[in-house]
């Protein structure tokens, strides 16, 4: 965490608002691979498109690798260097199911033992004048609350899995951890009629009881 930077909570009111991007889309364009993917955008993305994970991974999303860890992101459509469901007008074209830092930006997470947090990344967006909104309007996510419990937990299990990796300095486990994580949270389809937060709970039981909890 930066010294001295804002930290906020969702009540908060931040200066966000920017008219709608009024055909801007930058935040869309040029990102490379850090529009990481956590698995509730998987289950996002699997409703709105009705596509699964390796359907997903033929176009749409790619996967890269942080601090030993594969995750996956969206990917950047060669030619264009731009998010593959952006239309031409600009527009998202899932945007009511769009991944959470899409709907984050121009805002980060801080994690720290206070919770989850928000901090403005100040330069971020050119809009001027912005004017000021309450972060839970501006994430526009429904059951909140569980949402960032969520978030906190996968958080907390990237970051164990990362320290592990660093540790163990094995090629085989490194491997073994990952086509693991990569099976339970993303690849084995999501049943989207059902609530995600269960469903996520399970797989942390079935992942804990793999050894790697
Ligand atoms: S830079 Fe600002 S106005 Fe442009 S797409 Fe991002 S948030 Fe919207
Ligand atoms: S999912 Fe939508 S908001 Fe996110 S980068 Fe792609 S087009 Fe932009």
């Amino acid at each position: 965490m930066v010294k001295n930077m804002i930290l906020y909570n969702s009540n908060d009111l931040v200066k966000l608002g920017c008219n709608e991007c009024n055909g801007c889309s930058e935040c869309c364009r040029g990102m490379g691979q850090s529009i990481v993917l956590d698995p509730y955008d998987i289950f996002q993305l699997q409703k709105v498109t009705g596509a699964n994970f390796a359907q997903l991974m033929q176009e749409k999303i790619e996967l890269h690798v942080e601090d030993g860890l594969i995750l996956p992101s969206l990917k950047m459509q060669s030619g264009i260097d731009a998010c593959g469901f952006l239309n031409q007008d600009g527009r998202c074209r899932i945007h009511d199911y769009r991944p959470g830092l899409c709907r984050l930006f121009p805002l980060g997470r801080n994690y720290d033992e206070k919770g989850l947090r928000y901090f403005l990344l100040e330069d971020a967006c050119q809009v001027q004048n912005r004017t000021k909104i309450k972060i839970k309007k501006w994430l526009g996510i429904s059951l909140l609350h569980q949402y960032e419990e969520f978030l906190i937990d996968w958080h907390d299990l990237r970051k164990d899995i990362q320290a592990r990796i660093m540790e163990q300095k094995s090629d085989e486990y490194t491997q073994s951890i990952n086509v693991k994580m990569l099976e339970v949270f993303y690849q084995k389809p999501y049943d989207i009629k059902q609530d995600f937060y269960v469903q996520f709970e399970e797989r942390m039981g079935a992942f804990q009881g793999c050894g790697f909890g």
